[in-house]
């Protein structure tokens, strides 16, 4: 590790390459004010908190952004319905998938994790005890 190594050091977690950094503008041809985390041989990505170096979480190929998308569409509408707080249904999450306050992000979730959750939805065992 030199001083010059940037934080753009992340791997592919597939074919464990460096990812190019990338903003949004360059990736998309449009500007979504972040950037991204990119594979090209795996088609993998993630996106950062806005213009900064932090990934919101590991890169995903194709069939786990699906994937995370669907578990997205399942906790999303709770807490966006304000009928219970961020923080409830994420600790409930987190509670349910047996995980710490840091892995329980949709953003890290591996294709397992995912599959997990979207049959205890299925399930309607979510808010069970
Ligand atoms: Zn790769």
């Amino acid at each position: 590790m030199t001083e010059t190594a940037k934080v753009a050091d992340i791997n592919c977690p597939y074919c464990d390459k460096p990812a190019r950094f990338v903003s949004s503008r360059e990736f998309y041809g449009r500007d979504y004010g972040t950037n991204l985390y990119v594979c090209t041989l795996c088609d993998a990505r993630v996106g950062t908190h806005g213009r900064g170096k932090t990934p919101l979480g590991t890169l995903a190929n194709g069939n786990l952004r699906n994937l995370r998308k669907m578990c997205h569409a399942r906790i999303d509408p709770l807490w966006k319905s304000r009928k219970m707080s961020r923080k409830a249904v994420y600790m409930r999450l987190q509670k349910v998938m047996e995980l710490t306050s840091e892995e329980a992000h949709i953003g890290m979730f591996n294709e397992h994790q995912c599959q997990k959750l979207i049959a205890i939805f299925e399930r309607g065992e979510f808010w069970n005890d």
